[in-house]
C-alpha cells in the first residue's frame, strides 16, 4: 500500500526504523490517553448525558438543554465552575478576543508574561494597529519576554505587574514561534507568581493545541480563564466549527455578555443540530491528540536524523502537538508542506503555494486536506515564508494518517534533491 501511494521502499524502511525505537515514547502516550478518555467519559456519565441532548434548537435557542449540558461536560472536563462552549465562537481567534474584550475594562492592562502572544492576537490587543483592537478602548499592554535559553522571566514578570494590570494572558503552545511550548506545571509557576504579587489579576490561558496531550489541563492549576479553538484538539476532528472558554463562573460569564449581549449572556444561542458532533468530538478528542503526538514525535525524529534543528527534540516532553522543523531554506518549506497535502484524503490532487493570509504579517504556506476547511487537529502544515523557513507541522486523526503525512513529505524531500537518506 505504501508503495502505491507513492512511498519509495528506501523512504519506508528509514521511517520504520526511527518507529522501533520509539515504542516507548508511544506506550507513555498511549497512558495519557487512557487518563484523559476516562476524564472525559466520567464528566460525560456524571451529567448523565443522554440522546435528547443531541436535538437542535433554532431561533433564540433558549433552554438548549444540549447545549448546558455540553458546557457542564466541559466545565468538569477542565475542573472549572463554568464553561461556554458554542458555535458562534467562530474560531480560537474569536474565542480569545472574546476572553479579553469582555474583561478588560479602559484603562487596564493586559501583560503576557511569556513574550509576544499568536500573530492574530497582535490586532486583537492592538500591539498592530488595527481598526476594532483592545487598545482603540484605551486597553494597554504590556509585554516580558522568555529569556534566552527559554526559560521564563520570574523577575521579569514580577516587575512588569503594575496597579492597572488586569489581566495576564500565557499561551501554552508556541504557535508560530521559537520558543518552547510551556508545560502545565510551568503555567502553574506563572500564575502562582502572578496571584502573589496581585490576588485579583485574572489569569487567562490560550490552550490552543494543549488540550489532552497531559493529564492536567492550566485550569487544574489555577488559571481563571482557559479558551481554545473546537476545530483544534477537544473537537477531536468531528467539530465542525466552534470555541470554548472554561473557567471562573464571573469571567466566563462575562465571555457570554459579550459574545450575545449585555442582559442575555448564555440563555440564548441555537445550536442547529451541531451538538452532537461536539460531544462525540470530545469523546474521540484523547485518542486523537494521542495521534497527533505520535506523529509530531516521529516527524521530530525523522528530520533530526537528516541533520534540520527541530522543535521539540525528539526525545523531548510534549506539551503540545506542534513540531516545528527549520528548513533554512525556502524549497525545503515548500517542499515539505506539498508532502503533508499529497498524503490527505481530501483535495490530495491540489499543491499548495504560499499567499498573503489575513493577520499575518509574512506570506504562509498551508497545506490541509481537511474534513473541516482549516481544521488544524487534521493532518496540516504551516509556514511563513521567512527565514529561518519552519514548518509546523500538527495534527492527524490517527497516528496512521500522520505517519503517512510524514514519509510523503520525506519522499518529496528526497525526490526534490535537498536531502539524501
Ligand atoms: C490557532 C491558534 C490561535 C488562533 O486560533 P484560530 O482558530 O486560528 O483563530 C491562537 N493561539 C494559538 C496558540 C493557536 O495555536
Amino acid at each position: 500500500m505504501y508503495r502505491s501511494l507513492g512511498i519509495s521502499d528506501d523512504v519506508l524502511k528509514f521511517g520504520e526504523n526511527i518507529i522501533d525505537n520509539l515504542k516507548e515514547r508511544f506506550e507513555a502516550i498511549d497512558e495519557i490517553a487512557e487518563y484523559n478518555q476516562l476524564k472525559v467519559i466520567n464528566a460525560m456519565q456524571k451529567n448523565k448525558l443522554s440522546d435528547v441532548h443531541f436535538a437542535a434548537t433554532t431561533g433564540y435557542g433558549y433552554n438548549d438543554l444540549g447545549r448546558d449540558t455540553l458546557e457542564s461536560v466541559y466545565a468538569d472536563v477542565f475542573n472549572a465552575e463554568s464553561a461556554l462552549v458554542r458555535p458562534q465562537l467562530m474560531c480560537g481567534t474569536h474565542a480569545l478576543a472574546i476572553a479579553l474584550s469582555a474583561n478588560l475594562r479602559p484603562g487596564d492592562e493586559v501583560l503576557s508574561p511569556v513574550g509576544k502572544p499568536y500573530d492574530t492576537l497582535d490586532e486583537v490587543i492592538g500591539i498592530r494597529e488595527s481598526r476594532g483592537s483592545l487598545a482603540e478602548f484605551g486597553v494597554s499592554y504590556g509585554q516580558v519576554d522568555l529569556k534566552q535559553d527559554g526559560s521564563i522571566d520570574f523577575e521579569g514578570i514580577r516587575n512588569a505587574i503594575k496597579s492597572n494590570t488586569k489581566l495576564v494572558t500565557i499561551q501554552r503552545s508556541k504557535g508560530y514561534a521559537q520558543r518552547p511550548t510551556l508545560s502545565v506545571e510551568q503555567i502553574g509557576q506563572i500564575i502562582k507568581l502572578v496571584k502573589e504579587v496581585k490576588p485579583d489579576t485574572i489569569c487567562m490561558v490560550d490552550n490552543c493545541y494543549g488540550e489532552f496531550v497531559e493529564k492536567i489541563e492550566p485550569s487544574d492549576v489555577g488559571a481563571d480563564l482557559v479558551v481554545g479553538s473546537l476545530i483544534k484538539n477537544p473537537g477531536g476532528g468531528l467539530a465542525a466549527t466552534g470555541g470554548y472558554i472554561v473557567g471562573k463562573e464571573e469571567y466566563v460569564d462575562n465571555c457570554a455578555f459579550r459574545l450575545s449581549a449585555p442582559g442575555l449572556g448564555k440563555e440564548v444561542g441555537a445550536t442547529l443540530g451541531i451538538t452532537q458532533s461536539l460531544f462525540q468530538g470530545l469523546f474521540m478528542a484523547p485518542t486523537v491528540v494521542a495521534g497527533a503526538v505520535k506523529g509530531a514525535i516521529f516527524a521530530a525524529a525523522v528530520y533530526e536524523k537528516l541533520g534540520y534543528s527541530v522543535l521539540p527534540k525528539s526525545n523531548e516532553s510534549r506539551h503540545d502537538i506542534i513540531q516545528a522543523v527549520n528548513f533554512e531554506e525556502k524549497e525545503g518549506l515548500i517542499e515539505f508542506c506539498k508532502g503533508i497535502q499529497a498524503a490527505a484524503p481530501v483535495d490530495s490532487h491540489v499543491v499548495p503555494e504560499p499567499w498573503d493570509m489575513p493577520g499575518y504579517d509574512s506570506q504562509v504556506i498551508m497545506a490541509a486536506g481537511a474534513f473541516v476547511q482549516g481544521s488544524s487537529i487534521e493532518l496540516s502544515a504551516d509556514g511563513p515564508i521567512k527565514p529561518p523557513y519552519t514548518a509546523f507541522f500538527q495534527g492527524g486523526l490517527t497516528w496512521y494518517h500522520a505517519k503517512l503525512g510524514i514519509l510523503k513529505s520525506l519522499q518529496n524531500i528526497v525526490d526534490a534533491g535537498i536531502k539524501k537518506l
